[in-house]
Order: C-alpha cells, then sequence, then structure tokens
C-alpha cells in the first residue's frame, strides 16, 4: 500500500460497547501486518483489552497518559507485540481519567493529532481502538484519523444506537476534521437466521457501499480466542471469522487502491501479498505465539497487560511510511491545520456534541 498517501489513521469507532471494536482493531492489525503492512495499535480503552490480545511485551517507559500532559515522546510510550509488524501503545487504567479532564488542567494538554503529527512514525497504518461512549478520547481520535470504520451488529440496540454514532462522526467532519473519510461499516457477530438478515439488509439498503461486502460471522472461535488472550485470527487462522477478518481487510485495502486510481493519486509502493501467503504468515504467528505461551503462562498467572522478557526476536518493523509526509498531505485534508486542533478545541467539540 501506500505510505505518502493520506488514509492510514484508521479510527474503529461506535459509540456502544461490546459490538466487536477491540476484536476488529486487533484483528485487522495482525491480518495488515499478515499483507506485509506495519501497524500501529493504540488503545484507547481503559480496559486495556486491545493490548491484553496483542501480547503486549515491551516496557515502555511512558504512556498515552504522559504523552498528552505534555511529557516524554511519542517513541517513548510505544511497545512492541508478540506479532512482526505490530507495534502498540497501550494502555492505562489512568487513561479512564482523561475523560474528566476540566478547563485549567486541559490547557497545558495536548491532542493526539499533535502527538501524532509532530513525530515521526514509522507505519503503514495507525489504528485507534475507540473506548465505548464519546468522550475526549473518542474525540481526539476521529480529530486524528483519516477515515473510521463502525462495527455494527444486528440487533435493535445497535441498529438504534448508529445514528448516533454516525451524528457524531457527522459533526466532527463538519468541524474539526473535514477530511475525515467513512471507510466502511462492517457487520460483525452476524448470525445465520432472519433477524441478522433482516438488519443486514436494512443496513445495506441505507448505507449502501458503505457497508463491507464481507461479514463477520459470530464465532466461538472468537470467545476461545478472547479467553486465551489472542486475536483469533492467530489462535485459530482456519476458523471462519479468521478468514472474513483475513477478507475483509483485504477488501479495506482493495477499496482503497481503488480510490486511490480513482482519484488519479497512484499507489508508489502497493505491496502486494497474496491470501496463501497471508495465510502461512497468521500460521507463523500462531507457531511463535505458541512457543511463548508455556512462559507467559508461569510468570504471568493472571497476565494483566504482562510484561515478557522471552520476546521473539522481531521488534517493530523498520521505517518506510514517514509521518512528515502525513503532515504534508494533512495540509490538504485537516482542514489546514497541520498539526492538528489543540486539546481544548477538541474538548469543546466534544462536549457540544454530547449536548
Ligand atoms: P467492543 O470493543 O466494541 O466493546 P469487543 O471486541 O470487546 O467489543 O467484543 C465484545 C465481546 O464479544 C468480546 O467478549 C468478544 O470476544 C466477543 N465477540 C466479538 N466478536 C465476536 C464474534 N464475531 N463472535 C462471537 N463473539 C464475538
Ligand atoms: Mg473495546
Amino acid at each position: 500500500m501506500t505510505s505518502d498517501q493520506p488514509g492510514c489513521i484508521l479510527a474503529i469507532y461506535n459509540q456502544k460497547g461490546g459490538i466487536a471494536k477491540t476484536t476488529t482493531s486487533v484483528n485487522m492489525a495482525v491480518c495488515l501486518a499478515a499483507l506485509g503492512r506495519s501497524v500501529l495499535v493504540v488503545d484507547l480503552d481503559s480496559q486495556g483489552n486491545a493490548t491484553r490480545s496483542l501480547g503486549y511485551e515491551s516496557t515502555t517507559t511512558r504512556s498515552l497518559q504522559d504523552l498528552l500532559a505534555g511529557t516524554g515522546t511519542i517513541d517513548e510510550a510505544i511497545g512492541r507485540t508478540r506479532f512482526e509488524r505490530v507495534s502498540l501503545l497501550p494502555s492505562s487504567v489512568s487513561l479512564a481519567h482523561i475523560e474528566t479532564r476540566l478547563g485549567s488542567e486541559l490547557r497545558s494538554q495536548k491532542s493526539i493529532s499533535e502527538l501524532i503529527y509532530n513525530s515521526d512514525l514509522p507505519y503503514d497504518f495507525v489504528i485507534f481502538d475507540c473506548p465505548p461512549a464519546f468522550g475526549l478520547l473518542s474525540a481526539n481520535a476521529l480529530v486524528a484519523a483519516h477515515s473510521v470504520l463502525i462495527p455494527v451488529t444486528p440487533t435493535a440496540f445497535a441498529y438504534d444506537g448508529l445514528q448516533r454514532t454516525f451524528d457524531v462522526v457527522h459533526k466532527i467532519q463538519a468541524g474539526l476534521n473535514r477530511g475525515l473519510r467513512l471507510d466502511g461499516i462492517l457487520l460483525t457477530m452476524m448470525e445465520n437466521e432472519n433477524i441478522s438478515r433482516h438488519f443486514a439488509s436494512l443496513l445495506r439498503k441505507e448505507y449502501r457501499s458503505y457497508v463491507f461486502d464481507l461479514e463477520i460471522p459470530r464465532d466461538r472461535e472468537i470467545v476461545k480466542a478472547a479467553l486465551r488472550r489472542l486475536p483469533v485470527c492467530i489462535f485459530n487462522p482456519h476458523a471462519l471469522s479468521s478468514q472474513n477478518y483475513l477478507a475483509v481487510t483485504e477488501e479495506f485495502l482493495s477499496r482503497r487502491n481503488s480510490r486511490a486510481a480513482a482519484g488519479a493519486r497512484a499507489l508508489t509502493q502497493e505491496i502486494v501479498v497474496t491470501h496463501d501467503k497471508a495465510m502461512e504468515t497468521l500460521e507463523r504467528f500462531r507457531g511463535e505465539s505458541a512457543q511463548v505461551e508455556p512462559a507467559r503462562s508461569a510468570n504471568a498467572q493472571d497476565a494483566d497487560i504482562s510484561v515478557e522478557d522471552s520476546a521473539p526476536a522481531h521488534a517493530a518493523a523498520p521505517s518506510r511510511l514517514g509521518f512528515s509526509h502525513l503532515v504534508a498531505a494533512a495540509a490538504g485534508f485537516a482542514a489546514g491545520v497541520v498539526l492538528g486542533p489543540r486539546i481544548l478545541d477538541i474538548a469543546s467539540h466534544a462536549a457540544a456534541l454530547l449536548h
């Protein structure tokens, strides 16, 4: 893919909890890695589920909260995961406090866009795993992102809540991030029965081509994978949900390619990795993570964002995309605010959206 085109910062967002945002974030991250791309996952949920399921392995000297408070550099907060080409800016419980910051405290805070656009980060993609509910962190993610992917489950509650999620996205598009693009609506936890099909067809009628062709089925393998703190694509690459996550990731990349071609912006460094090759890589990741597993259970009884000494021999992938490209690109898409809006702008915007 493309490294020097806008579109690489993706927020996985829906105001509702429990609709597979984290599952989608971590599985798309490992699938992008299997398809040859380097990825940074930013875990914005204080519950840290993405952090846990990516087998977070490095000690970092800073947290996202430190960075937002203006202390340290983003490199000091990014750690390795167990998976080649996947890095992580982990969550911490203290993230929850960020949502409750007020006026004078906020004055010294940085925004996530400032952090990202001021750094020369070496990733093809950045994925924000947003917390449930709309607050300061989700607003930050949507302001920093080029695009948003909205997972939806086929239930009446989720369908009703979707309008609020779209309202937020539209208001961010009309205000602080005019370049924010809806990069797709993904049906997850689909069941093979009439109610699921009914909601899927409503959604496809209303949102048409925004809805991914592929759907993620409800799959017990995902539940088993969560118990082992692994993305299902690693736990069992041959599970139906894993196959569909890989196919959705391929669809996501090919949609980007078509858009770039339509916009006459040929992708200069497109990486082509076949589906079979990506499956081989997921199998390899699975083998590597199985080797780490015994040490993990011995060392970390309740592996709560645990630290491993025996990290595999791969680190964060070397640099391909300089974020300085994005800074330049951002000038065109981020309403002229190259370094992104300040945190106070975002806070007041978020507050306005909540009322
Ligand atoms: P969110 O991040 O939106 O709160 P999660 O990704 O944490 O949602 O998913 C919520 C729960 O549903 C988790 O326990 C997860 O393992 C489970 N889950 C997610 N997707 C599926 C699926 N396709 N089939 C079965 N269970 C799923
Ligand atoms: Mg989550």
